[in-house]
């Protein structure tokens, strides 16, 4: 028996079940027992074309195309997995014939692919669409949807084979769509879980939901801005757990985030803008409250460039709505504008060298007026806050405390770490207060379902400490994907006894190791660079990792550049990272006298937001340890990790078909980019390498059982069809594949190849 079970899948490994015109066939729908539209078209297609198999090379393609979008046959291509053969080119042109046609989500195996239309397609995320997924019988009847996904997570949720929990892993570069696929999954979830829910406790879930949705406009107004690749570019990452009771409500939610890029409150790139809130405040405040926040309407921020631009996004009455649903009060919300507007008065800050060198540097004139706004709006003494500014702060002794004049590099380095500081407590404090606030009960949830929407792989011309971080997730992401899916795959086909050589996959350990490696790994060898407090030497780090990670095969030098690096061979391809300014960026250190001086504001959140904050003097004192932005990077990351190792993984890659967002545009030399560094031809092959097709036992039987021997139509029968027990069910099966493997007009009949058969070799 085992041995003809095998045989139905052995040669199937590969190849997966394919028509005889050579097109592998969509799914077949076994549960209604009846071919379905698609297989239908399938038929009709084959008459047309009379090519041997569908590869898509360069003489078919538009053939092939051009019937895919006449006929309405794009399904054939709804899984990735059927292309063949599967290279880079013929994924990418069948991604292109799928997204003229406007089908934007196709599966690649296990993963979504999710293309970018850069134009609302409202029918595809309607309510009523939402409904009709949930209640759906069988989700295989549908194309592929990003609702499919969240559905078939939500099922997974009571299953009892794999884990409960549930992770929904978001990727992409910026402007692929990450967050807006995040917003419709917790739409989806909202929906759902409202409409399952019993009439008495409606209000309570609609209660609920609202604010769990309510707080996407707060942390895209706190968290988003507009930067040359996607006007709405979340500037952190972000894993958001919907908390699911028993009977699989939604009770409630919690936001985890991770690496805020606060240096965008000091610093826009060219054409870039500062986060949305400041320029929502700017656009959308009352008269009253522009004079509480001394921001006339013709007020000029240089934090604040192109504020000119019209931007959906720039929706004060939104963010401050929802603001209020989520029960932040008005006096609140006032002193968090009256932060942020401290924040922009205080950019306006310019210093110049004095004329006597031994005196401070004199604010310039045009400043001036702006000091004494700042000091007013963040509630400190004007006379304290340009000290602070100016000054450092040396200890000399237990009680000897000197003061150093800052040149006005240093004096500008200082106001925007103050800021950046401010920027991030208050961001902080946002997030924990929207926990607070929607987060249920340990008592009231018992299952969540997690949606993370981080950067995605990143290499720019010039790459520092946070691309490195970026990248660094994205690898522990992908490792967590091939070991997670080989995993689950290989041991359902031990479980079900089936014989199986085990897939040899990329592995990224050696790249992992590179960088987070203890105790010779990037991130270690940049602490103990970062502790030995030392000026910074570029030079000497680098000879530093030469020395010690020259013998990993990820790390390399390019012999030809003028600057201190060091290049990675990330799974999705080569980065390097400059070496100046690492080590800065990786201390991050605040003055601890700006510290002090916030924790005397007279502002009540200000103050709060800093009374417990531990200052670097502290850590040299050994009263806290000092952390470093990579250790805390690594620690989140591994804690995230920790998560989604117990929780069952859905992977969707979202892909952005052109750099300018334009609608409907598919350039294929971008697009092939994202497809090499989210390694989807992989992801295929792994997919492809597998059995495609699973169907239950009892299933299959209910299907197919009428054409074997009577022994098992002897079965005690019942109304709907048969009914065995479970001991029954493996000679069963074997006797109907036999008949099947027996019987080559079986599979005419349903345009599906014998698997291994002439058309699959
Ligand atoms: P990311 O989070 O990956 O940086 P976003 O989710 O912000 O990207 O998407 C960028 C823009 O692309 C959105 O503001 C939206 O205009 C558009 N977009 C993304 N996905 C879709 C979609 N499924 N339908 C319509 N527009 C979309
Ligand atoms: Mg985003």
């Amino acid at each position: 028996m085992a041995n003809v079970k095998n045989k139905l899948w052995e040669n199937n490994g590969n190849a997966t079940f394919s028509t005889k015109d050579g097109i592998h066939a969509s799914s077949m729908n076994f549960e209604k027992g009846q071919r379905t539209r698609h297989q239908q078209k399938a038929s009709g297609f084959k008459e047309k074309i009379q090519s041997p198999r569908p590869s898509l090379d360069d003489s078919l393609e538009a053939d092939v195309r051009a019937f895919l979008i006449d006929e309405g046959l794009l399904h054939i291509y709804d899984d990735l997995t059927k292309v063949n053969p599967v290279t880079p080119t013929t994924v990418l042109k069948c991604l292109q014939a799928r997204y003229r046609a406007q089908v934007f989500y196709t599966n690649a195996g296990c993963t979504l692919v999710a293309l970018n239309p850069f134009k609302p397609i409202p029918h595809l995320y309607t309510q009523d669409l939402m409904v009709e997924y949930h209640l759906a019988p069988q989700l295989q009847e549908f194309k592929p949807h990003i609702f499919v996904v969240a559905e078939a997570a939500y099922r997974n949720v009571q299953s009892q084979v794999e884990p409960a929990n549930q992770s929904l892993v978001v990727s992409g570069e910026s402007g692929a769509g990450k967050t807006w696929t995040s917003r419709c999954l917790m739409k989806y979830y909202a929906t759902v879980a409202a409409s399952s829910s019993s009439p008495n406790c409606q209000d309570t879930v609609e209660r609920i939901e609202k604010r769990v949705l309510d707080s996407n406009p707060i942390m895209e107004a706190f968290g988003n801005a507009c930067t040359l690749r996607n006007n709405n570019s979340s500037r952190f990452g972000k894993y958001i757990q919907l908390q699911l009771n028993r009977s699989q409500i939604l009770v409630g939610a919690s936001i985890q985030t991770y690496l805020l890029e606060k240096t965008r409150v000091a610093y826009q790139a060219a054409s870039e803008r500062n986060f949305h809130i400041f320029y929502q405040m700017m656009k959308g405040a009352t008269e009253k409250q522009r004079r509480e926040w001394m921001m006339p309407r013709d007020q000029r921020f240089s934090w604040l460039p192109n504020a000119e631009k019209t931007l959906e996004e720039d929706c004060f009455n939104e963010t401050v709505d929802a603001m209020t649903n989520l029960g932040i009060t008005k006096k609140k919300q006032g002193q968090i504008f009256r932060i942020l507007s401290g924040l922009l008065h205080l950019g306006n800050l310019n210093f110049c060298p004095p004329t006597d060198e031994s005196q401070p540097c004199d604010l310039q004139e045009e400043s001036k007026d702006f000091l004494q706004k700042t000091a007013d709006l963040l509630q400190i003494p004007a006379e304290h806050l340009l000290a602070c500014l100016r000054l450092r702060t040396l200890r000399a002794g237990k009680h000897t405390v000197l003061f150093k004049p800052c040149s006005s590099a240093e004096c500008s380095v200082r106001r925007d770490c103050l800021a950046k500081v401010i920027y991030a407590q208050v961001f902080d404090w946002l997030v924990a207060f929207i926990n607070n606030s929607i987060c249920a009960d340990t008592s009231s949830w018992c299952n969540f379902i997690g949606v993370l929407d981080v950067y995605g792989f990143e290499c720019f011309l010039l790459n520092n400490l946070e691309q490195l971080c970026i990248n660094y997730a994205n690898e522990k992401l992908q490792q967590h994907f091939v070991a997670h899916y080989l995993k689950a795959q290989q041991e359902e086909y031990v479980s079900e006894g089936l014989t199986w050589s085990f897939i040899k996959y990329q592995d990224n350990q050696s790249c992992l190791d590179l960088i987070e490696g203890t105790p010779t790994g990037v991130f270690s060898l940049l602490n103990e660079e970062c502790r030995l407090n030392r000026a910074a030497d570029a030079k000497q780090f680098k000879t530093r990792l030469e020395k010690e990670l020259s013998n990993n095969s990820c790390m390399s030098w390019d012999k030809f550049s003028a600057r201190p690096h060091f290049t990675v061979s990330h799974y999705a391809g080569k980065v390097s990272y400059q070496i100046e300014g690492m080590m800065e960026k990786n201390k991050d250190p605040v003055p601890p006298e700006l510290i002090y001086m916030l924790q005397t504001s007279q502002d009540p959140l200000l103050h709060s937001l800093f009374a417990d904050y531990s200052t670097d003097e502290e850590g040299l004192r050994g009263h806290s340890k000092v952390v470093t932005v990579v250790s805390k990077f690594k620690n989140s990351l591994e804690s995230l990790m920790k998560i989604l190792h117990s929780t069952t993984p859905h992977y969707t890659r979202c892909i952005k078909p052109n750099a300018d967002c334009r609608p409907l545009t598919f350039k294929k030399e971008e697009v092939i980019v994202q497809l090499e560094a989210c390694g989807i031809v992989e992801t295929i092959n792994i997919s492809a390498a597998g059995f495609p097709i699973r169907i239950p036992y009892r299933c299959f039987m209910q299907r197919y059982g009428l054409m074997t021997n009577s022994r098992i139509c002897s079965q005690s029968q019942t109304g709907n069809g048969l009914e065995m027990d479970e001991s029954t069910l493996g000679p069963a099966v074997a006797d109907v594949l036999n008949v099947v493997l027996q019987n080559q007009s079986f599979f005419d009949a349903f345009h599906v190849g014998v698997p291994g058969g002439p058309e699959d070799r």
